[in-house]
This record gives C-alpha cells, structure tokens and sequence, in this order.
C-alpha cells in the first residue's frame, strides 16, 4: 500500500508551505488506506529547538492530521537514525560507489575556473582512505541519463553527466542530509515522496542513491513553488508565512486547510469552498499543477468570512472569546456586557472576515466612550454636520428603540429636513456614537447600544 511522508526540519514556524505539502500527503495516504509517516528531520543540531518539534505535531492537528488517526505513524527522528546513514554510506564506499577526497574547494575552483560545473572527479581515481578532514563522493554514472518519474512533472530527465560526484558524507564522517533523506525514506518503506519543488534538483542524485543502495526508487511528486502577489517565493522574511500566525489572528483551521487544498490544484468543478472530507476524496496529486501558485491572502480572507458565516451563531460567540479580552480588547473588563455581546453577535458575523476584526467592531458597546480616531472624524464632520445632528437627535429621542426600522426612519427624515441621502445624514451619526466610519450595521448598532447611552454621545458630539 502506499506510504508518504511528511518530513519537516524543526528550524521555526511552520510554513504554510508544509502544511499544504503534508495535506497533499494525507490526502493520498488516507484515500488509499496507506500511511502518513511522519519524519522530523532534526539533524540540523544548530538551527533545530525541542519547541518546533510539538508546534509541527500541534499545527498539523489544527489542519485534521491527528497523531490517534490510523493513517498517522511516527513521528521518527532523524537523528535516530544516525548509524544507519553511516552504514549506507561505508556500504557505498566498499562497493567502490563512493571515494574519499581531500580538494579543497579553492582547488576546486583553481582548477574549474568559472565554469561551476561543480566537482571535477579529480580524487576519483586516487583510491584515497579515509582520514579526518576527507569527504566521502559518490561517484555518479558518467554516461546515460537519470529518469525521475514524477506524478505531476512528467519524466524529467537528467544527463548523468551534468550530475557532479556530490558529497555524502563530510570531512568528519557524518553523512548529509541528501544521503540521510534516502536511508530514511528506504528504511520507512515510502513508496511516494510529495514534497516541494525546491528538492526537485536534489532528485536525480537521491534516485541515484537509492539505485546504488540496490531498492527501488519511490515515485516522485514534486509540488509548485508558492509565491506571493509579487510573484516572489513566499519567505518567512517578507511575508506571513507561519500557519500559527494566520490561526492566532483568527482564520479558522477549516478555512485554512480548505484553502491551502487549492494552492496548486483544484478539484475540477468551480466549487472551491468545500469540506475537507470532499477535497479529500477529490484530490489527485496527478492533477497538481506545475506553475507557481499564488497565495492570495484576499482570497483566503474571503474564504474564511464564509466559513465563520457558516457557523452556528452560538459557535461564532465562543470562537470570537479570545478577542473580546484583554490585550486585544482595551475596555476595562468590568464594561464587558455579555447580553449586549450576544444582541450583536449575529450583526458582526455577517461582517467580519477575520475573528480578530470583532474588537473594534464591537468596542464602542463597552468602552465608556468611542474610540477617538482623528481621521474619521474629521470625514465625517466635514461640511459641518452639526444641524444634521441636532436633528437627528431630536428624533431619535421619540423613535421607537426597540425597533432599528424605526431608528432608521429618524435618521432618513432628518437627513430629509437637511436635503442628505441615508448615507450622507448616518455618516456623522456613527462616529459620533462609534467613533469609526465603517463598522456593524448602525442601526442594529444603535439599537444594542440603547437610547441613553447614544443620545448621549450625540450630545458629547455636538458639545
Ligand atoms: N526536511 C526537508 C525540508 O524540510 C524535507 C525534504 C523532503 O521532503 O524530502 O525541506
């Protein structure tokens, strides 16, 4: 049956990269009824941390790969497994498949000029023992071609001429990741490998490597490159890459793994938005595209304000709880008004895309008065509105409050009295009571915030 892995290094955040690439694999081991492996490549002793290892385990539970699934085994530990990677290479070495060499790299390039051909074989032949300080080379085929048989790239094919004789193990004996990469993914019985398009180079030299150590090359699937709108390689230095920030700031694990399903395919018919079971079932990693794909962080938002939509009412109140406290919410806990909270709860979930938008759309009902903020102020009084105001004051004032109908209706008629349109005469209206120039729908806005309270900002305004 088929065994995948997914085999990220612990050397920071987990990118949303991995966790479309390890959603890919899952997808075709759970299908299949075969195995997701999961491999922490931690041989990296320098730039690996014990914490990224659980943050991998606990983001990939967010997305739906649990750890209690049937389909999940491991994690392993590359590191582990250090021994084993010796041995395939002293077994490489006494089959005359790898020599020793002692070039330093300016001899190399003394040697090659500028040409970067890479290592010019010179050692090849030199028979060369091992000696602290050599490096251990595989000697590649020099004629034919390597053939990598990749389920969305075709058949590349490579001139095993132009594959240079890389090293596999270092002056100081220990064996490198391209080597340890193989060891582990023969000892783990992986049969396809889907793994991001920056490896595709290392893979006619992995192929090789495993032909060498007599097993048969798993299948490949080398997955697109994904980019932002710039069309740049996403990268964590420039832009927000780490699934945990995009959860902290409330897009929901559903959303994210739906759209990080479609990054690079598509599931044929125009309905993206989607349940993962579905995108399961439909995913062929076959029908995986080999151009960049583009993370639209517009579309993303877009596909979160459905699924938080989507919710039952009572669900979207308990998932936005984290934003209505501190350090997010800036209203002194006491002014929280959990009745007022649930009267305009179902207003902010017809609006809000992102769980962390609730705060300020809300703030007005608990702080003792609105947020100042200078600029929508300012366009929003501009052409002096405070007729308007004291009109619309006046009505409000023997408007029936417990209907936003009938708000509205005082609203329009002193916008009338002053010739100004709906949205002209309840500009002036919502920053005077809200502070913001967009925000929940006012009346309803209104409404919760009751009639004391909002004749009394009114006031304030005018004042
Ligand atoms: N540890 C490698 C990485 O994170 C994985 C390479 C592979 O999937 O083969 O890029």
């Amino acid at each position: 049956s088929t065994r995948v892995r997914f085999a990220p290094s612990p050397t920071g955040m987990f990118h949303v990269g991995g966790a479309r690439s390890a959603l890919y694999n899952w997808a075709v081991a759970r299908q299949s009824g075969g195995k997701f492996v999961l491999r922490i490549e931690d041989t990296d002793a320098a730039r690996n941390k014990p914490e990224w290892i659980d943050g991998i385990i606990s983001a990939l539970a967010s997305i739906g790969i649990s750890k209690d699934d049937p389909t999940f085994e491991g994690p392993y530990f590359q590191s582990k497994n250090a021994d084993r990677h010796r041995e395939a290479a002293q077994k490489l070495y006494a089959q005359g498949r790898a020599y020793y060499c002692d070039c330093t790299r300016e001899q190399v390039q003394e040697r090659t000029g500028s040409q970067h051909l890479g290592y010019d074989g010179f050692c090849r032949d030199r028979g060369l023992e091992y000696l602290e300080g050599r490096a251990l080379r595989f000697r590649t085929p020099t004629q034919g071609e390597t053939v990598v048989v990749d389920l969305v790239r075709g058949e590349p094919s490579f001139p095993n001429s132009a594959i240079e004789d890389f090293v596999i193990a270092r002056g100081d004996g220990s064996p490198v990741f391209l080597i340890a990469n193989v060891v582990d993914d023969l000892d783990e019985g992986i049969t396809l490998v889907i793994r991001g398009d920056e490896h595709l180079s290392n893979t006619p030299k992995q192929q090789l490597l495993w032909e060498a150590l007599g097993a048969k090359p798993p299948v490949w699937a080398h997955l697109p490159v994904i980019v932002n709108e710039k069309r740049q390689k996403l990268s964590k230095r420039r832009d927000k890459v780490a699934l945990e920030d995009y959860l902290a700031e409330g897009y929901l694990p559903e959303a994210m793994t739906n759209y990080l399903m479609l990054l690079g395919w598509g599931p044929g018919d125009d309905v993206e938005l989607r349940p993962y079971e579905e995108l399961e079932q439909k995913f062929r990693v076959e029908d995986v595209n080999t151009s960049p794909a583009f993370f639209d962080i517009k579309k993303l938002t877009a596909f979160n304000g459905e699924y938080i939509r989507a919710l039952p009412v009572g669900k979207f109140i308990e998932a936005c709880e984290l934003w209505l406290l501190a350090p997010y919410a800036i209203w002194a806990p006491e002014d929280f008004d959990q009745v007022a909270w649930e009267a305009i709860a179902p207003h902010a979930q017809t609006r809000v895309a992102v769980l962390s938008d609730i705060t300020a759309n809300v703030d007005f009902l608990f702080l003792k008065e609105p947020v100042e903020d200078e600029a929508s102020w300012t366009k929003a009084m501009k052409g002096d509105p405070a007729a308007l105001l004291a009109t619309a004051r006046a009505k409000l004032e023997t408007a029936d409050w417990t209907s936003p109908e009938s708000l509205k209706e005082a609203v329009l008629a002193a916008g009338e009295e002053h010739s100004l349109k709906l949205g002209k005469a309840q500009a002036p209206v919502r920053v005077a009571v809200t502070g913001r120039t967009v925000g929940l729908p006012l009346f309803e806005s209104l409404e919760v915030l009751g009639k004391d309270r909002t004749l009394a900002r009114i006031d304030a305004a005018l004042a």
